[in-house]
């Protein structure tokens, strides 16, 4: 092939981050330690947040979160199914049941008015997810969940860099960020789970780690004293040193990193809307800051002449990579074949089925051209009305 291989993604890495990862590689201390401190304050700094806890994935986070919050059998946690399948398997496995919340059929975020009808006196937590990097309208869950007494913990995966109302995601209420190697700042893996609940910041950081008991020295420099005993059993969630320094490099450089997906995605929004048949997402119009995680179109075969699945299929032909950022929780295997027996009937998720059949999301990342986003758009266009 002529032309080089445009993948979906590709992180914001420069020769500074790999020299700051050599540099932890020769300092003798690998894992968990001060570079672990230091991302924790910087995505304080970032967000507001008050505490932050360094974790190996936002799974993990996940993990210990419904652990924390005694999270099991006869519970029901409200979350969309268009989401990433680690929120409802985490929920499954801790023996709750995963009460799926259809979205908003444009923006795919779910809303106060969609969750209220699902609230039953099983329900003990709410995960609405922030997606594509537009926020979520935090004000009416935050105000639906204090109205029925209900915790809400936000889905942050795709929100680091994003405001809601000129406040950064992740200063209030508790949120779980990924830096998985797809999400906008990336430390290969790894999570932050955010909080401004003293008391659960202190013990999601006892159980990332056996459940050793924290002191101030800890908290400060991530090293434990060879004393520290366990105060409750707990896991090994904790994230290496050589991941922390690799994001700590990006976080100091997140305005220039978002701005950059920002230009990209206005550009690609201007290009697409020639195309029939093909739809992006709409930006939400509430005050907020969109950091562009994703770039996700809709794709209608009965206007664009070929199906989603098609257009990535042919895209990989000219060597472009494509994603589906979700296919919808509740139409997985799993699910499909044991949801029903398990737990009941599922509501209607119309606009979740519909998005899940048809979004296909499009190369984006900081270091891509206008040529590389003209690329793609032209691939697209060539390809339009195919089987017409
Ligand atoms: C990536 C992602 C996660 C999981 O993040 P990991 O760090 O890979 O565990 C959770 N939720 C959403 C919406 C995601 O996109």
């Amino acid at each position: 092939m002529s032309t080089p291989f445009l993948p979906l993604c590709r992180p914001a890495i420069i020769e500074e981050d790999i020299q700051a990862v050599a540099d932890v590689l020769r300092s003798g201390w690998i894992t968990t330690g001060p570079k672990n401190a230091q991302l924790e304050q910087k995505i304080m700094d970032h967000t507001g947040a008050k505490h932050a806890v360094a974790l190996s994935s936002a799974t993990a986070g996940m993990h210990l979160l419904l652990y924390a919050m005694g999270i099991g059998a006869g519970d029901e946690v409200i979350t969309p199914s268009m989401t990433w399948v680690s929120t409802v398997n985490l929920i499954t496995l801790m023996g709750a049941k995963p009460v799926f919340v259809d979205v908003n059929v444009n923006t795919l975020m779910t809303t106060a008015e969609l969750i209220e009808p699902l609230i039953t006196d099983k329900t003990k937590l709410i995960i609405p997810v922030h997606y594509a990097g537009a926020a979520l309208d935090l004000d009416a869950i935050y105000a639906l969940g204090e109205r029925y007494n209900i915790p809400v913990v936000e889905d942050a995966a795709h929100a680091l860099g994003a405001e809601y109302q000129d406040v950064p995601v992740g200063r209030q209420g508790t949120c779980i960020f990924s830096l998985h190697a797809i999400k906008n700042i990336t430390s290969a893996e790894g999570g932050i789970f955010t909080t401004d609940n003293a008391q659960l910041a202190e013990r999601i950081r006892r159980l990332k780690f056996h459940g050793l008991a924290v002191d101030t020295f800890d908290r400060e420099t991530q090293g434990r004293a060879p004393q520290a005993e366990v105060a409750e059993p707990g896991f090994k969630y904790n994230m290496p040193d050589i991941c922390a320094v690799l994001a700590l490099g990006q976080m100091s450089r997140i305005a220039e990193i978002t701005q950059k997906r920002t230009e990209l995605a206005l550009y690609y929004r201007e290009q697409l809307a020639e195309i029939e048949g093909i739809t992006p997402l709409s930006v939400p119009s509430y005050q907020h800051k969109h950091c562009w995680h994703l770039l996700i179109i809709r794709v209608d075969a009965t206007v664009f002449g070929i199906d989603r699945n098609e257009v990535i299929e042919l895209f990989k032909t000219k060597g472009i990579g494509a994603g589906i950022h979700f296919k919808a929780c509740h139409t997985q295997k799993y699910y499909r074949e044991h949801y029903i027996e398990k737990f009941g009937k599922i509501l209607s998720l119309k606009n979740t089925e519909k998005n899940s059949e048809q979004i296909c999301s499009l190369p984006l990342f900081p270091d891509m051209s206008v040529n590389d986003v003209n690329r793609v758009v032209n691939t697209l266009k060539n390809l339009s009305g195919k089987n017409k």
